[in-house]
């Protein structure tokens, strides 16, 4: 991958202690090819390497930095550039206003369950939305917004497939102004390429009901033509933003890199992963650093904030401290880590393990979580609050009741004095006002 590609050319010019002028121009060579492989338009390479080469030759080196890892900065300091340096929100009316915000895209770019995020994220806000089925072409379109709907907990305006999606929209408007709606979502149709029709339809919706923010999703899979597609859907539509889409997957990362660059619009979030919490702000320098393998321990840390209750993580915080974590609390901080996306996305997220975090995944295996639970709720309370009193005759009553053998509930007291072990190690770990990244 690219993160990887690039690690090694820094991995180079770590090892020195001096830069010279060749070294700078082999490195970013290299650069230049792993950044064309991730689909990154040559156009903007060529400015992106250009950019770099001015600021990384003749200039003096920072305190506290070696040659290498200015290189390093540079690059970083770039990419964020060229991402457009800064966090971009989705600009809403007051909220005694009803915002209209139409989503635009390819079919199978994301824009349904895209919808049905941003939902969510306005709904934690504080705003109330309404989202409206304005696909009328596939049936089941509708319904998976419904579903996706219902799982956010948020209201879906739907007119079935008889009328047209104008008409839809207009009505879902009014619908929102006399029901205290103050967000309407328009769930869009897409085609498999960028067409007449398409175009007519969306820019009709948006004359008729004056839309405030229209907004591209786009599957960072498809790499340069995500760009190319966010470049045409501009033209015609002028967008406000761009959503990039399963960002998640095995994608090469150029779309990222090079949409703002090319049609001027920024990334607003990404989404990362199928599940309605996958959606993320995007910030330019957590993605630079992510591009360059570093890490993303800001984004670790607030996904920890979101998921965890602080008082819950400032007592565990205690317990462990006084070495009274239990079973309990081993349960809770499982179902924790089920709610952060999965150990490997939390794994994925920390520096230094990156890649490797799917291996380390297979290894522990989460499908084995039900079992864990079932064992650890065939114990006493005193039992799970006290591991300590696990003698042999107790894990045989253990493992009977939950219906395993003896050996599994041996493997998980191991396993829990492990984790014990490790989470000692990184206090800052579960969250709390306090954590901060020099915690990690
Ligand atoms: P639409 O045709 O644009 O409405 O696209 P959908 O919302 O129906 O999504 C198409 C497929 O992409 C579905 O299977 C989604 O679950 C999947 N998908 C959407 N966003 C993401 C993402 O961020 N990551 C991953 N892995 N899959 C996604
Ligand atoms: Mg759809």
């Amino acid at each position: 991958s690219l993160s990887d590609k690039l690690q090694n050319i820094f991995k180079n010019l770590r090892g020195k202690g001096r830069l010279t002028e060749a070294d700078v121009k082999t490195a970013l060579k290299e650069v230049k090819l792993a950044l064309l492989e991730a689909d990154v338009s040559f156009k903007v390479v060529k400015q992106f390497i250009k950019a770099v080469q001015e600021r990384a030759i003749g200039q003096d080196v920072m305190n506290g930095l070696n040659p290498g890892q200015m290189v390093i900065k540079i690059v970083n300091d770039e990419l964020v550039n060229l991402m457009g340096s800064e966090t971009t929100e989705i600009a809403l009316r007051p909220a005694s206003e009803v915002t209209v915000i139409m989503m635009a895209g390819l079919q199978g770019a994301g824009k349904t369950t895209t919808t049905a995020k941003l939902a969510g994220k306005f709904k934690s806000k504080g705003r109330k939305p309404l989202l409206v089925a304005c696909d009328v072409y596939r049936p089941a379109a509708i319904t998976q917004l419904q579903i996706n709907g219902e799982k956010q907990g948020v209201e879906v305006f739907s007119m079935g497939d008889k009328q047209n999606p104008v008409n839809i929209a207009k009505a879902a408007v009014e619908h929102a102004k006399s029901h205290g709606f103050n967000v309407v979502i328009l769930d869009t149709a897409g085609r498999l390429h960028v067409d007449e029709a398409m175009m007519e339809e969306l820019q009709n919706i948006k004359e008729a009901v004056h839309v405030d923010q229209t907004i591209l999703v786009v599957d960072a899979m498809t790499g340069q033509d995500a760009v190319n597609v966010a470049d045409s859907f501009n033209q015609k539509l002028e967008l406000d933003g761009v959503i990039l889409t399963k960002l998640d997957g095995d994608t090469r990362g150029g779309a990222a890199l090079s949409i703002k660059a090319t049609c001027g619009k920024p990334i607003l979030y990404v989404g990362m992963g199928e599940k309605l919490s996958d959606l993320e702000q995007f910030y330019p320098e957590r993605m630079a650093s992510r591009i360059l393998g570093m890490g993303d321990v800001m984004t670790l840390i607030e996904k920890a904030q979101a998921n965890i209750d602080e008082d819950k993580a400032r007592e565990m915080e205690q317990k462990l401290k006084k070495a009274q974590f239990g079973f309990d609390d081993y349960l809770e901080s499982m179902a924790q880590v089920k709610n952060m996306g999965g150990i490997s996305s939390i794994l994925s997220m920390m520096p230094g393990i990156g890649n490797k975090a799917a291996d380390i995944e297979a290894a522990v295996d989460e499908s084995k979580m039900a079992r864990i639970e079932a064992i650890i709720l065939s114990m006493t309370p005193k039992e799970r609050s006290n591991p300590d009193l696990l003698n042999p005759s107790r894990k045989k009553r253990i493992a009977k009741g939950a219906g395993v053998d003896i050996s599994e509930v041996n493997k998980l007291v191991k396993q829990f004095e492990q984790t014990r072990k490790m989470m000692k190690q990184f206090p800052g770990m579960m969250g709390g006002k306090g954590a901060k990244r020099g915690r990690f």
